[in-house]
């Protein structure tokens, strides 16, 4: 299996390479050149497999220049410290309090050590980018560079930790994060990372780490020092890739759950943001898992509900801060893999969109890809309050917590389902723990969170749900803290030469 680019014809290159590359010197994304095809029997056949052993088996679709037993000893690694024997459960919890006939699996996707599903694919990359290095015969060591909000800096923590011939270092805006995001990052081990927080708000942490990675004169000290300098960002197919994985064990976890059988079609629901999640649901019905539609769901930046039903990309528009904030996001960029695909790989087509898009903020489809997108893709948005709504709903009719992200998700399709009586069976996409997003979760239940502090939140929740702490939230409050380093933005470089250093 090779890679191409979604903007031009280059040459093809291994899935080591494009991991390691991350995004293509002209800009695109990698896409793999086909998409593998799976019978039903494969499918059937995951039914007795552990979760370590469905994703080595997905990943070995795609990943080609990896061996099985590397495939295997990296998900291993992965996900054997998940909180759950089976990784990622599916709780058929959820009916539509309107019907509850029609099944709805949550697929829990948040075991992990940060308690959010972007550690099911930044538990991987790290193992990937280790490996990727010796089969490109490259010596030096890779130092992620990341500049968090919050969580995305403790999940890259939590996956590069300890990985061969990989640093990361962490810079957060001091005072710009809540306590549980700051005690996350600053009390985690290993000997490969760093933690520095900022003086200042999150663009100004931002915005250094973008002048590090195009100052010339460091990154030739670095070179120098046998470091280079990469991201662990999301467009990486190394990110991706380890995400199909998991529609495919909620699909058999449906079967054993015995709500639907092999071969039976279900819809896909999932909170999006990015549109690197639903993007893995599409490979995943391409591959020919039995989905017939994938339901975007979305907040109040609704850019991808507007384009789904228009045809119309504009990011030129209001930005809201919402309970659901790893939502709010008004370019999503795995859209344009997407694009491509479904465009039949026509490269200048998707070049056309993406630099319309840079210059005027926008673009509209043709009528044909639009025609392609209605039979895969529903769109529906969700309000602050109906998320809120749908957290109550779910918790009172069912005893299930929900997160706002995953509510959103839940929402959406209940939507969905008033407006078109189709009952087919759903698996929904349960983004985060309702314990990552606490004080949110205790309005929806109408509490008061008056005073009330984050950590304290936690047992607030607990105490009234019974529903339990995952371990790496409740072991915060007595974790030691291992990094105090604060500095101004114009030393971010000289903190990122001596961490290289040391
Ligand atoms: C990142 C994230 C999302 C959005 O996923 P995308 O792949 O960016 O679409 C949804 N929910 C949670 C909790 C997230 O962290």
């Amino acid at each position: 299996m090779k890679y191409v680019s979604t903007r031009s014809k280059t040459k093809p290159i291994s899935s080591a390479e494009a991991i390691l590359q991350g995004l293509a010197a002209d800009g695109g994304l990698f896409v793999p050149e086909k998409i593998p095809k799976v019978t039903l029997d494969e499918i059937g056949a995951l039914v007795d497999k552990t979760y370590e052993q469905r994703a080595a088996w997905l990943l070995g679709k795609y990943l080609t220049d990896y061996t099985p037993e590397e495939l295997g000893e990296c998900t291993e690694l992965a996900y054997n410290w998940f909180d759950v024997p089976n990784r990622v459960p599916v709780m058929i919890l959820i009916q539509d309090p309107d019907d509850p006939v029609a099944p709805v699996g949550s697929m829990e996707l948040w075991h992990g050590p940060t308690s959010a599903f972007k550690d099911i694919a930044l538990q991987m990359l790290p193992r990937l980018m280790s490996l990727a290095l010796k089969k490109v015969g490259e010596t030096k060591t890779i130092l992620i560079l990341v500049a968090t909000s919050g969580d995305t800096g403790k999940a890259a923590l939590a996956g590069f930790a300890d990985v061969p011939q990989t640093k990361v270092m962490v810079f957060y805006p001091d005072g710009g994060v809540s306590k549980i995001q700051r005690l996350q990052m600053v009390t985690q081990r290993g000997d490969n990372v760093n933690v520095t927080a900022v003086r200042g708000n999150f663009d100004d942490a931002q915005t250094g780490v973008k002048k590090i990675f195009g100052d010339k004169v460091i990154n030739y000290e670095l070179d120098k020092l046998g470091v280079k300098l990469s991201s662990a960002n999301s467009i990486n197919w190394g990110r991706l890739v380890p995400q199909i994985a998991y529609y495919f064990s909620g699909y058999v976890e449906m079967i054993q759950a015995k709500q639907i059988k092999l071969g039976d079609k279900i819809h896909i629901s999932v909170p999006t943001g990015n549109f690197g999640n639903i993007l893995a649901a599409y490979y995943a019905l391409k591959m020919g898992l039995p989905v017939s539609k994938l339901i975007c769901a979305s907040n109040i930046n609704n850019v991808l509900t507007e384009f789904f039903v228009f045809g119309t990309y504009n990011r030129n528009r209001d930005f809201f801060r919402t309970i659901t904030p790893s939502m709010d996001i008004l370019i999503s960029s795995n859209l344009e893999r997407l694009l491509y695909h479904e465009s039949g790989g026509d490269c200048k087509q998707v070049s056309r969109y993406m630099k319309d898009l840079a210059e005027r903020g926008k673009y509209k489809i043709e009528h044909k890809l639009k025609e392609r997108l209605d039979k895969i893709f529903i769109a529906e948005y969700i309000t602050e309050d109906e998320t809120k709504l749908f957290i109550k709903r779910v918790y009172d009719s069912f005893k299930y917590l929900m997160d706002t992200h995953t509510a959103v998700s839940v929402a959406a399709l209940s939507k969905y389902r008033g407006r078109t009586n189709d009952f087919t069976p759903v698996l929904s996409a349960s983004t985060a723990s309702p314990y990552k997003f606490t004080g949110a979760v205790l309005e929806a239940l109408e509490q008061s969170t008056d005073g009330v502090d984050d950590l304290a939140q936690l047992e607030q929740l607990n105490t009234l749900t019974g529903v339990r702490i995952p371990r790496n939230l409740a072991e915060l409050s007595s974790a030691k803290i291992l990094h105090t380093d604060v500095c101004n933005p114009e030393e971010m470089a000289s903190r990122v030469l001596a961490f290289a250093e040391g």
